[in-house]
């Protein structure tokens, strides 16, 4: 007879939390060495180094409004107009006493004076302007360094690069940004049943929809997924799609197998692989009790349910922490506060995923629990996000306060 390696004991199982803790406590999970893309390329991209002022920005005080530049010190007061300040050009000179100069929003500041009047706060009269209210100096004045001072960090490692982000690095003149490779991540899936989405699926076997929702959802996470084999039950062949995908990827994500049914592979193809090996087999959740989180070295090997709704869900709602890890990223969530069209069903002792489609209506944000059913292709592509009922929750009314994360 064929040795069964593993079987669930319910009450040794862990929860998903503890499951992920316990995980990243046994196995270093990092990003690789970081690399230089352009500018252009690194939105999006994880930021790699800490990224200092080279010098003071501006390096001038500028004029926040258009106007006329004084010394605010003479005000009230007339001043004489001696010239217009260009854009992009100072003015080179000193302003003398009782002079003015015409300036225009981000106009360089002229020395001798500290404060820009708006071109509307002053009454003209051939060449002179005459102020009527006193002001402070550095009024209307963007001072040097203001925005960013030399030797100060601005953007720490870990930071996801966005469009604000862009515009600092741009700003300070970093047109090769050191980001990290986002983690090459093999997936694969396994299953006699499994037929390519360009077959007809004959009775009983169904298109693999796995590897392509899997793959879809990691690119969100940013990652660089790629699909590794889709292997046959038979023993041995998953080992070598994985020993293959191994050699490339930073991790692998297999689904389908993850149980202990005879035919489910995934953790004695895991295990043969190398140690670590298997860390956590099977999480007190629902949906998705079926999952494996192991390791090659430091590269994690997760498997992940067949049935679709639980496999996206634990991906989601489980895993992305561990590529966070992989990405050198923050964990980044999504969140919307609801409160529950209906109530949500749960059992006590268990965590529960429980995906929701989300609706507004005059008061906020209404999440609409979906009926779980693992088995669906459909369900997680209706709903909007998840919520998680805790272990020591019971079932949820109607109406409660709900924190939906957001499927990214
Ligand atoms: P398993 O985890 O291998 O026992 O599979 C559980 C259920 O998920 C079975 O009904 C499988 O047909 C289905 N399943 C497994 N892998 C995939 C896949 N890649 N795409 C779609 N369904 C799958
Ligand atoms: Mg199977």
């Amino acid at each position: 007879m064929e040795q069964r390696g593993f079987v669930f004991i319910e009450e040794n199982l862990l929860s998903p939390a503890q499951a992920v803790a316990t995980f990243l406590a046994r196995v270093a999970v990092a990003p690789r060495a970081f690399e230089r893309v352009r500018l252009e390329d690194a939105c999006g991209r994880i930021l790699a180094e800490r990224i200092v002022a080279d010098a003071d920005y501006p390096s001038v005080p500028r004029s926040a409004m258009d106007g006329f530049a004084i010394d605010a010190a003479r005000a009230p007061g007339t001043f004489s107009v001696v010239g217009e300040i260009l854009m992009g050009h100072p003015w080179g000179a000193l302003l003398q006493a009782g002079q003015t100069v015409r300036i225009p929003t981000g106009g360089v500041v002229p020395d001798g004076a500290d404060a820009v009047v708006p071109i509307e706060d002053v009454q003209l009269s051939g060449q002179n302007v005459a102020v009527e209210a006193a002001l402070d100096a550095g009024t209307n004045v963007n001072p040097r360094a203001g925005d960013m001072r030399a030797g100060t960090p601005i953007l720490e490692p870990g930071t996801r690069i966005g469009g604000p982000q862009m515009g600092v690095l741009a700003t300070l003149g970093i047109t090769a940004v050191p980001v990290f490779p986002r983690p090459r991540i093999a997936v694969i899936s396994s299953g006699d049943e499994l037929v390519p989405p360009a077959m007809h699926p004959g009775p009983g076997q169904v298109r693999d929809s796995n590897r392509h929702a899997i793959a879809g959802a990691l690119q969100g996470m940013g990652a660089q997924p790629f699909h590794g084999a889709t292997v046959s039950d038979v023993p041995g062949a998953l080992e070598r799609a994985l020993r293959k995908a191994l050699a490339e990827a930073d991790a692998a994500i297999v689904t389908g197998g993850s149980s202990v049914g005879e035919l489910d592979r995934t953790p004695a193809a895991i295990a043969a692989l190398g140690t670590p090996g298997v860390i956590v087999h099977g999480l007190r959740v629902k949906p998705g009790k079926p999952t494996v989180l192991a390791a090659v070295g430091s590269k994690p090997v997760i498997g992940l349910p067949g049935n679709p709704t639980s496999a996206l869900v634990i991906l989601e709602a489980v895993i992305r922490p561990i590529i966070a890890a992989l990405a050198g990223a923050p964990l980044l969530v999504s969140t919307v506060l609801a409160r529950l069209g209906s109530p949500a069903r749960s059992r006590r002792g268990w965590t529960w995923f429980i995906p929701v489609r989300l609706e507004e209506d005059g008061e906020g944000s209404l999440a609409w629990p979906l009926p779980v059913r693992s088995s669906l292709v459909s369900l997680t592509a209706q709903a909007d996000g998840y919520i998680v009922v805790p272990e020591e929750a019971e079932d949820l009314e109607m109406g409660s306060r709900v924190t939906v994360h957001r499927f990214i």
